[in-house]
Formats: C-alpha cells, sequence, structure tokens
C-alpha cells in the first residue's frame, strides 16, 4: 500500500542523519528503494545528496508518492 512510502523517505532521511555524523564522503551507507520493494540500495553520502529519491537501477517513483509530497522543496508563505 502507498502509506508505506513516506515511512521509507522518513526512514533514509534517518540514515542520512546518522551517516551525517561521520565525515567521510566515500563511505556508501545502506538505504532502502523508495518505490516500495523494500530492496536496499548503496549510496554514498554525495550520490544521497545528489538523488531526488532513493532507488534502486530501473525503480520509479511511484505516483502514490509524488502525489503525497506536494510542494515539498518549495517553502510556501508561513502564515499564523
Ligand atoms: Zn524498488
Amino acid at each position: 500500500m502507498p502509506q508505506q512510502l513516506p515511512i521509507l523517505r522518513e526512514t533514509n532521511r534517518i540514515i542520512r542523519e546518522f551517516a551525517g555524523e561521520t565525515p567521510e564522503l566515500a563511505t556508501t551507507w545502506t538505504f532502502i528503494c523508495e518505490c516500495g520493494c523494500f530492496g536496499l540500495v548503496d549510496l554514498t553520502l554525495e550520490e544521497f545528496d545528489a538523488a531526488p529519491h532513493v532507488l534502486a537501477p530501473g525503480h520509479t517513483v511511484p505516483a502514490a508518492l509524488l502525489q503525497g509530497n506536494p510542494g515539498a522543496d518549495t517553502a510556501g508563505p508561513t502564515r499564523r
């Protein structure tokens, strides 16, 4: 079900935060493919930062994930 997909992104973000405590960018870390297949993807932090999503080769981001995350990179006006 699509509900698990944001969890995969969150998991990868937590891995990235943890990995960020080590200064060696050449080290590869194991992330989770965000297409929902739960495949493991080895990436360096440089590769992770350069990629909008963690995906195994040939895998694509499900439409459900894109639709469920509107404007994540554009900070809208904050209203209070
Ligand atoms: Zn996949």
